[in-house]
C-alpha cells in the first residue's frame, strides 16, 4: 500500500529559496523538506517552505502541484455499540464555544450548522488518540471559489486540522483541499461528493505528546473519506495552522488531550452523526 505521500521534515536552515515549483525528482524513500528560509532575528515574515514529493519539489500551498485523482465514493457508516455519541442530531449538550460558553451554531433537521462569526464549536470533553466519525455537508448553494467554498475543518487534540472544503470541481492548492491535513499532506484521492450531499470522515488519530516544551511523539492520521482511504498513516511533522501564502507552522506544545473542534470559516457547514472511540496507545 502506498505510504505517506508528503512528509515535511524538521526545519533546516539552508537559505532563501524563491520562485515556482521545480521538477527535481524526490528521493525514493522518505520525501522531506529540502530547505527553509532563515529568518533574521526580529523578522516576522513567514518562512517559505519547499517539500520534495514523488511529483517533484513544491512550495507549500502551491496551486500548480498535481491534484490527486477524482473518484466516486460508496455508502456511509453507522455508529458501533461502544462508541461515545458526540452529536446525534438533536442537541449540543456535549459541545461549547471555544471559551466554554454556549455555542451559537444552530440545530436544524437532524444536523448542526455553523454560523458565520460564531467561531469554532468544540467538545466539552477532551481526547487524545481516538477513532472519530464525522458526517458533513458543504453548502448546496455553491458560492465562492478555492478556499472560500464550503470551508470548515475537523480539529483533533484541539490543534491539527483535517480540512473540510467543497472540493467538488473546485480548484485550490492540493495540500488545502478537502481531506488534506492542512498544509501538510495531500489526500491520496479526491473522494468528494457533490455540494449539499452528506459525506463521511473516519479518522484514526494517534495524538502528539510533548515533554518540557518539545515533541516526543508526533501525531499520526489515517483517514477514510466516504469509505475511501485518503490519508494512510501519515505522520505530521509540524502544525497545520495558516501562516501565510506559502508558509507552514511548526509544532506548538499542547496538552496531551484536546477538544474535537469544528471550524467556522464563514461558510454554512453542516455536521451530523458524530461519534468517537478513544484509543489506548
Ligand atoms: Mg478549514
Amino acid at each position: 500500500m502506498t505510504r505517506v505521500l508528503l512528509i515535511v521534515a524538521s526545519v533546516s536552515l539552508v537559505g532563501l529559496i524563491t520562485g515556482c515549483a521545480t521538477e527535481k525528482p524526490a528521493p525514493a524513500a522518505k520525501p522531506q523538506v529540502q530547505a527553509a528560509q532563515a529568518q533574521p532575528a526580529g523578522e516576522q515574515k513567514p518562512v517559505i517552505e519547499y517539500v520534495d514529493t514523488p511529483t517533484g519539489r513544491w512550495m507549500v500551498h502551491d496551486e500548480n502541484r498535481p491534484a490527486p485523482p477524482v473518484i466516486t465514493p460508496g455508502a456511509r457508516r453507522a455508529a458501533p455499540s461502544d462508541a461515545d455519541i458526540l452529536f446525534d442530531g438533536t442537541d449540543l449538550s456535549k459541545w461549547s464555544d471555544t471559551k466554554g460558553g454556549e455555542s451559537k451554531w444552530v440545530i436544524r433537521e437532524g444536523y448542526m450548522e455553523s454560523v458565520k462569526g460564531a467561531g469554532y464549536i468544540q467538545t466539552k470533553a477532551k481526547y487524545a488518540s481516538c477513532q472519530l466519525h464525522v458526517e458533513f455537508a458543504t453548502p448546496e448553494k455553491v458560492e465562492g471559489t478555492g478556499q472560500g467554498r464550503g470551508n470548515s475543518g475537523v480539529f483533533l487534540q484541539g490543534e491539527y486540522e483535517v480540512q473540510v472544503l467543497d472540493s467538488y470541481e473546485n480548484k485550490t492548492y492540493p495540500d488545502g483541499q478537502c481531506a488534506a491535513l492542512y498544509g501538510r499532506a495531500v489526500p491520496l484521492v479526491n473522494a468528494c461528493r457533490k455540494p449539499g450531499e452528506w459525506q463521511t470522515y473516519d479518522i484514526i488519530f494517534h495524538s502528539a505528546i510533548f515533554k518540557d516544551g518539545k515533541i516526543v511523539r508526533k501525531p499520526t492520521f489515517t483517514i477514510l473519506q466516504n469509505g475511501v482511504l485518503v490519508q494512510d498513516h501519515v505522520t505530521l511533522e509540524g502544525g497545520t495552522q495558516w501562516r501565510g501564502a506559502h508558509a507552514i507552522s511548526p509544532f506548538q506544545p499542547i496538552p496531551d488531550k484536546g477538544s474535537i473542534q469544528l471550524q467556522d470559516h464563514g461558510n454554512p457547514e453542516r455536521y451530523r452523526n458524530i461519534w468517537i472511540r478513544e484509543l489506548k496507545d
